[in-house]
């Protein structure tokens, strides 16, 4: 019995993860499970896997959750907060962690799971995005085991050796990482309308659903540029080592090349239940309640290289990679003001890339090495982002 704590519940990634752990009730038991806004679907949550702990992250909310708690018959202790959040990814009794906080937020109580030496299942990428080296090396004092559930590196984890050495390429005889993306919703249209994108048009993704801020990432492809970032950390690889393949249809998850010249692909239908799965009973395989791929059905598999014209944010944010964490933690921090900033209509589609330039232009490169550091370089981003929304871009 595992005893799992699922940051992020309520998101897509927390649903589909309490989605696998209910079709094992004799294998999984959750301990805490955590979300920001809709409170309501979190008693629902709590209800019905009962935890001991449901952790609202705003404390602004505490009062309002405990009511709901009531009203709900949930018996769990409720706590708010950042702290609290740290708190139940770290307690004894968890074994597993869920990191499925989005963004920045998701920092801290994935690294204080990661300091516990807990078991990390990894879906919060912005957190290695921000403190790559930091993150890396805490896992190795710590002890921690860090699973990828983002499909890519899902993917990539299956298709490498099971000894395969951190970073070491070449005693595994691997040539490279072939890092699949679908390219998104516009990935034939027209480049001169790309200022006319309305935000429904680009929360609407052809293969996956997700949560707003990724699926937004996936229409820019800053998605497939963080997930760049992230498999350069998770598997000790450096930006030559990894190729980025568009592949529309999503069947194939990522591939890894060797140098006899065999490609080792993961493929299955798109539905994070799969790594999610692969996740929670890794190196055993459960049910994950996903539709079997059926290639009778499958009429034609195609790739494209990505061209930086249609997907800037992808070249910035391998850009950032090759130049160092002071420019991953910038450019993630700038990306997730400019999204917001799209999705409340103050900025066009395409001035979401514009803006995550100008942030990186804008601030000279400094070295961070710490988390505090690292803190003050997000927020120093961020606020330089919303000020060049405001003067510049705004609608
Ligand atoms: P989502 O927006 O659906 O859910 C986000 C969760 O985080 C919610 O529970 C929300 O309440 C919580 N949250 C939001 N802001 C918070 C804050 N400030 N403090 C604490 N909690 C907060 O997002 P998602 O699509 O489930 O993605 C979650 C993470 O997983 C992201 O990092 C994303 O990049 C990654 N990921 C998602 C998918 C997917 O298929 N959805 C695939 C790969 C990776
Ligand atoms: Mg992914």
């Amino acid at each position: 019995m595992q005893t799992v704590t699922v940051l992020g519940a309520t998101g897509s990634i927390g649903c589909n993860t309490l989605d696998v752990i209910n079709r094992h009730p004799e294998k999984y038991r959750v301990f805490a499970i955590s979300g920001h806004s809709q409170l309501e679907l979190l008693m629902e949550q709590a209800q019905k896997c009962a935890p001991r702990y449901v952790v609202i992250a705003d404390d602004a909310n505490y009062k309002l959750a405990c009511e709901l708690a009531s009203q709900y018959g949930v018996d769990a202790e409720i706590l708010a907060g950042a702290k609290a959040l740290e708190e139940v990814s770290s307690a004894p009794e968890v074994d597993a962690v869920m990191a499925a906080i989005v963004g920045a937020a998701g920092l801290l109580p994935t690294l204080a799971a990661v300091k516990a030496g807990k078991r990390v299942l990894l879906a919060n990428k912005e957190a290695l995005v921000m403190s790559g080296a930091l993150f890396i090396e805490a896992a190795n004092h710590s002890g921690a085991q860090i699973l990828p559930i983002d499909s890519e590196h899902n993917a990539i984890f299956q298709c490498l050796p099971h000894d395969y050495e951190y970073g070491n390429f070449t005693a595994s005889g691997i040539r490279k990482i072939l890092l699949t993306g679908s390219g998104g919703p516009f990935r034939e249209r027209p480049l001169d309308s790309f200022s006319s994108i309305a935000i429904d048009e680009a929360c609407t993704h052809p293969n996956w659903s997700m949560g707003r801020k990724i699926t937004i990432d996936s229409a820019t492809m800053m998605n497939k540029g963080l997930e760049f970032i992230e498999a350069c950390w998770l598997f000790g690889a450096s930006a030559s080592d990894i190729e980025v393949v568009i592949h529309p249809q999503s069947i194939i998850h990522s591939m890894v090349q060797y140098i006899d010249g065999s490609v080792i692909a993961q493929m299955g239908n798109p539905d994070m239940r799969t790594p999610i799965a692969y996740g929670l009973a890794h190196p055993e395989r459960i049910e994950a309640g996903v539709t079997p791929l059926d290639f009778s059905d499958i009429s034609n598999f195609s790739f494209q290289t990505p061209c930086f014209e249609r997907y800037p944010n992808l070249k910035l944010a391998i850009d950032a990679c090759n130049e160092g964490q002071c420019a991953t933690t910038r450019v993630n921090a700038s990306n997730e003001v400019a999204v917001e900033a799209f999705l409340a209509g103050k900025i066009q589609f395409c001035d979401i890339a514009k803006v995550n330039e100008a942030t990186l232009n804008a601030m000279p490169y400094v070295s961070v090495n710490s988390i505090a550091q690292i803190l003050e370089q997000d927020s120093l981003a961020r606020a330089k982002a919303n000020e060049i929304i405001r003067g510049k871009f705004q609608c």
